[in-house]
């Protein structure tokens, strides 16, 4: 039932349904593609079979991170083409990203089933409305507004309301949120305070600058991105022939992270689909991180009630990280709450023991950046490839730091989602405001009488937007004032480095670190916003800067925002295949006052953390094991002098690092052999079975016994159950047992 190029023959056509790819070459291109539909199935277990052979009526697959649902649907996809069952011009798969519409396609390509579109929602609306435009309008399609914001600028001086430019795009992103969420100007007070918005001004204001920018719009015929989708919906619903047309052409939808989908969106499906009912939607509630724009998972959680008959998938086992990893993950969603939580899906996981997730204290955020890429060498030097690595944040303006030690440590980065820092429009005005003010030396009247470095880096920044309290809300004004602020922090940390330090030497400083980080990258260490990483994975994934404040961030308020941040870490630890690090700091900058505190969602999952809530079951971890050994009140001191310890390093040893080692060195050197040996057999770096400082703190310490062992930093309950004895055996003066097979 097969054709031999894995789907039927159809006239070529040049209209708006086809890509351009054409499956008639994908045999000879891409040799491995599975030899049969059902050679299609082969990569699949039962319950991914089972969604991706059911090609008729509606189909909602609810699953966790990780379980494999973006690969049912591709495979699901290539399964009904290559079977001959789908069409596959007939098919539209809806995706979040270009990127991944991109991914998706390859994905195809591979699996014999070329000629699927996969899209975005706005680019398969732009298609359909380019083509359609000129029989349901008459003419060319208007031009699209590249970016809306000048526009939004005149409608407010019509409207005689000043916006400064943060302002602005702070207004231009109620107005994006209001369309999205279909709110006409006249509703948009109403729907702010419903929604429990922090508007950036006056809502009535808002409203008003709002009608007049669709009026401007109309008069200078154009049209934004969000109109995109609003007219192809407003076509689809007046113009039944049209509607009928495209219906005509797409007879299966499919739909990844469907949780995400936007009233808007959803409204488009339905017209899409009309009375039939060809629908397969896959998403994971605990996932959804687009509630700020008008997103909600209502839809994919209440899929089965609109659609009485349709088939429920659960898939529960995680194939892409290890039973640590899926295991706390597991306890952070044991903790929320809320509609989605309440949805929630234990993760299983498939995969062969790792490494413990990695919590790290630092004492300060310079020192987290530099213990992060200090981290990232070690992983790069053991053979993770630098691509297979990700540094995750909750805001941009935290990359800064991160790309400053990753460039000091010589490894090559790339950002995603985001301007490198110092590319930033504001980060480079305030670059010129600075070297203005460097080179009128004392002539410049905004630094009179400010002797101060630091003080005169905040009066010249404070003429940029920067203030001593950060602005109320979130969006483009905080977005600004976190850059400049990271500015003003540079100049506090460099005058404390160097005291003599003048404005010109500061801009100097500037200058270098800017070249630094301007070098061009190859592929490099992934530095990207917990958002920007949905669907995305690496073997390597550090998650940085959990404080309170930052995690959850200051402006979420409510109990639903607080929720939608738990599920954003959530996010970021399910993206990690191997290793995960989360860490936090508990200063600012060296020598400030330990005033931070780690992320409350780490409560009862972090070692020596109070639990704050259920823990989760299952999984694989020995994180809380370990921890619950090793709790610890207060701050670990120094055995040696007694001080207390803040870097990571000596808390393991604990004892500083400069002070006196009374480590039986033979010991030590026999740790590290068999530690070797044990890395072999494993195939893993030698620091996943125990790191040198672990094994100096057991050489040191000497344990007689397993609680004296487990009461070593870094020998959590999974290493005591797998490499106690042997160690016990080594520091006893015997011979670990060589027939041994634990795990
Ligand atoms: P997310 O919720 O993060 O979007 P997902 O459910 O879409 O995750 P995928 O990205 O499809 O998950 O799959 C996660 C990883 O597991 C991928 O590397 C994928 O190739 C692999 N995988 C999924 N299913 C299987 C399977 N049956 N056998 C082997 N590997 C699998
Ligand atoms: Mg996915």
């Amino acid at each position: 039932m097969t054709h031999p190029c894995g789907q039927p023959p159809h006239p070529p056509r040049a209209t708006w349904q086809h890509g351009g790819v054409t499956a008639a070459t994908h045999s000879s291109l891409f040799p491995q593609v599975p030899e049969s539909a059902d050679a299609v199935l082969e990569g699949l277990d039962p319950e991914q079979r089972q969604v991706a052979t059911a090609l008729h009526g509606p189909v909602c697959v609810l699953a966790g991170a990780g379980t494999g649902k973006t690969r049912a649907i591709t495979h699901r996809i290539a399964y009904g083409v290559r079977a001959g069952i789908l069409q596959p011009a007939s098919v539209l798969a809806v995706t979040f990203t270009n990127r991944a519409a991109g991914e998706m396609r390859g994905r195809l390509r591979q699996l014999g089933a070329a000629g699927v579109q996969a899209r975005t929602f706005h680019s398969a609306a732009l298609r359909q409305l380019q083509y359609f435009w000129p029989k349901a309008v008459g003419g060319e399609l208007p031009r699209l507004l590249e970016r809306k914001i000048q526009l939004v600028a005149e409608a407010a001086a019509r409207c005689r309301i000043r916006l400064d430019r943060n302002e602005l795009r702070d207004v231009t992103g109620e107005i994006e949120w209001a369309k999205v969420t279909q709110t006409v100007p006249a509703d948009y007070p109403a729907a702010v305070a419903k929604s429990l918005r922090d508007a950036p001004r006056d809502p009535a204001e808002i409203s008003q600058v709002y009608g007049m920018y669709e009026q401007l719009k109309r008069d200078r015929s154009v049209i934004d991105f969000e109109d995109v989708l609003l007219l192809t919906v407003g076509i689809l619903q007046d113009r039944h022939d049209i509607a009928e047309h495209v219906r005509r052409q797409y007879q299966h939808f499919v739909v990844d992270e469907y949780q995400d989908v936007s009233p808007l969106q959803q409204r488009l499906l339905d017209l899409w689909l009309g009375d039939r009912e060809n629908l397969c939607v896959v998403g994971d509630a605990s996932q959804t991180i687009y509630s700020f724009t008008g997103a909600t998972p209502d839809h994919l959680l209440n899929f089965r009630t609109r659609h009485p008959g349709a088939t429920v998938v659960k898939l529960v086992r995680d194939y892409r990280s290890t039973p640590q990893v899926v295991h706390l993950a597991n306890g952070l969603l044991g903790q929320a709450r809320g509609r989605a939580a309440e949805h929630r899906l234990e993760l299983i996981s498939q995969r062969d023991p790792g490494p413990e997730p990695a919590h790290v204290e630092y004492a300060d955020e310079p020192a987290e950046a530099e213990g992060t890429a200090r981290r990232i060498r070690e992983l790069i030097a053991a053979g993770v490839p630098a691509g297979e690595i990700a540094v995750l944040y909750r805001i941009n303006a935290q990359s800064e730091v991160y790309e400053q030690a990753l460039a000091d440590a010589g490894v090559p980065y790339q950002l995603r989602g985001a301007e490198r820092f110092f590319e930033r429009q504001e980060v480079r005005e305030a670059g010129i405001a600075l070297r203005g003010a460097a080179r009128a030396g004392g002539n410049d009247a905004l630094l009179d009488d400010v002797e101060d470095l630091p003080a005169q880096v905040r009066a010249v920044l404070s003429t940029k937007g920067w203030t001593t309290e950060p602005p109320a809300g979130s969006g483009a004004v905080r977005d600004r004032w976190e850059s400049l602020a990271a500015l003003v922090r540079l100049a506090e940390d460099f005058v404390r480095a160097r005291p003599q330090a003048t404005l010109a030497d500061l801009v100097a400083e500037l200058d270098e670190r800017a070249a630094a980080q301007h070098a061009p990258t190859v592929q490099g260490v992934t530095l990207a916003s917990l958002h920007s990483a949905k669907g995305l994975e690496w073997d390597a994934v550090f998650l940085v800067g959990l404080t309170e404040g930052m995690m959850p961030i200051t402006y979420a308020k409510t109990d639903e925002q607080v929720e939608e941040e738990r599920r954003l870490l959530y996010v970021g630890v399910t993206r990690a295949r191997l290793h995960l690090s989360l860490s936090w700091a508990l200063s600012r900058a060296p020598g400030g006052r330990a005033s931070r505190r780690p992320t409350r969602f780490l409560n009862g999952i972090r070692p020596g953390s109070a639990a704050a809530g259920p823990r989760a079951a299952g999984g694989g971890g020995g994180v809380e094991r370990g921890a619950g050994r090793r709790k610890r009140r207060g701050p670990v001191l120094c055995r040696v002098c007694g001080k207390s310890l803040t870097d990571a390093g000596e808390m393991k040893l604990m004892r500083c690092e400069d002070c006196p080692s009374d480590m039986d060195e033979a010991l030590y050197e026999r740790l590290r052999e068999w530690r070797s040996v044990q890395a072999k057999e494993l195939g893993q770096p030698a620091y996943c079975v125990f790191t040198d400082k672990t094994l100096m703190a057991i050489a040191e310490a000497v344990p007689g016994d397993e609680t004296e062992l487990a009461g070593i930093s870094g020998v959590g309950g999974r290493k005591l159950d797998r490499f106690g004895a042997d160690v016990l055996a080594i520091c006893a003066g015997e011979e670990p047992d060589e027939g041994d097979e634990d795990d």
